[in-house]
């Protein structure tokens, strides 16, 4: 998964009258997939520390490759891997050997610098369906040392016909008490609501926290706006709560969290400030400083030639 190929085509909206703002996806080719690119947005490069989101799926891999992600680089970010079918392998730098599958969170800090692949196994379940998060680390925690986590299980809480899983942080409201046991370095709210039947309800949020819904599968509407797969709500901060119904067995993901309120700079795998960053990450990644994936077979991803001119600037 890489920023190279988002040329940000799709312009965010002016945020409503009421604090919302309905986008789509992009497509984007990872490897041999086309994902729905839901962030960064032109005119949105994060929604609280969330700075990537893909979303993939569900597709056919039986009898073909399936995700074929090369050994890559990663600087100043959080990875999450969150499956709703199917499986993939993560390995990386320093030795993790992970397969990972739907209901299972895989957590790689990348801080100062880590290196990963990811992969359908050669014997893989013949479906598959996921979403790709990038989590931006806050200055103070951008050159921690890098780490990978997987959690088997997450705290689950039933509400109002949603049966949510929370992927990392807390939700708000009476709902708080669930907290991810996930390693995170700010404010921040990842949850899964798959809706037992048809569902209408009201979940609560902090109103600090900003937010961005989408459907991973099946229908909802959310705050009275349609959300179908490719959709991307994003709701201001200062709500309470939102209302959503959604068709039974429906999965909505909500992302969320404090604004990040720091300039951040994307290249192609990396999170920074300056450009003087991406440019010392990609030559150290040319030079093979980020150290070995291992077993990969297969040759690791060639970074992009560094273009001063595309760099995606939050500011
Ligand atoms: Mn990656």
């Amino acid at each position: 998964m890489s920023t190279l190929d988002s040329d940000l085509d799709a312009v965010a909206r002016p945020v409503r009258n009421d604090g919302l703002e309905l986008t789509q996806a992009r497509n984007a080719r990872v490897g041999d997939m086309t994902v729905r690119r839901l962030l960064p947005l032109r005119l949105r490069r994060s929604v609280g520390a969330w700075c990537f989101v893909d979303h993939y799926g569900p597709m056919s891999v039986d009898g073909v490759t399936g995700m074929a992600v090369p050994p890559h680089p990663h600087i100043g970010l959080q990875t999450v891997t969150w499956l709703l079918s199917g499986n993939v392998l993560h390995r990386d730098s320093l030795g993790s050997e992970q397969m990972i599958r739907s209901g299972q969170l895989n957590l790689m800090t990348a801080g100062r610098g880590i290196a990963h692949a990811e992969e359908s196994p050669a014997e893989h379940d013949p479906e598959l369906h996921g979403v790709q998060l990038w989590v931006a680390l806050p200055d103070a925690a951008r050159h921690t040392e890098p780490a990978f986590e997987h959690h088997a299980e997450l705290p689950f809480v039933r509400a109002g016909g949603f049966d949510i899983t929370v992927l990392l942080g807390a939700l708000a409201g009476g709902l708080a008490s669930a907290h991810s046991p996930a390693t995170t370095f700010s404010d921040i709210i990842g949850a899964e609501l798959r809706a037992r039947w048809d569902v209408r309800a009201s979940i609560p949020l902090a109103p600090p926290f900003e937010h961005v819904m989408f459907v991973a599968d099946g229908t909802a509407l959310a705050a009275d706006t349609e959300l179908r797969p490719g959709s991307l709500l994003y709701l201001a901060p200062g709500r309470e709560d939102v209302l959503i119904a959604a068709a039974a067995g429906s999965r909505i993901m909500l992302l969320g969290g404090v604004p990040l309120g720091e300039p951040l700079l994307m290249w192609w795998n990396f999170v920074a400030r300056t450009p003087e960053e991406i440019a010392a990450a990609d030559a150290d990644w040319r030079e093979g400083r980020f150290g070995d994936v291992g077993a990969y077979d297969g040759e690791p991803l060639a970074a992009p030639p560094l273009d001063a001119t595309r760099l995606i600037r939050r500011t």
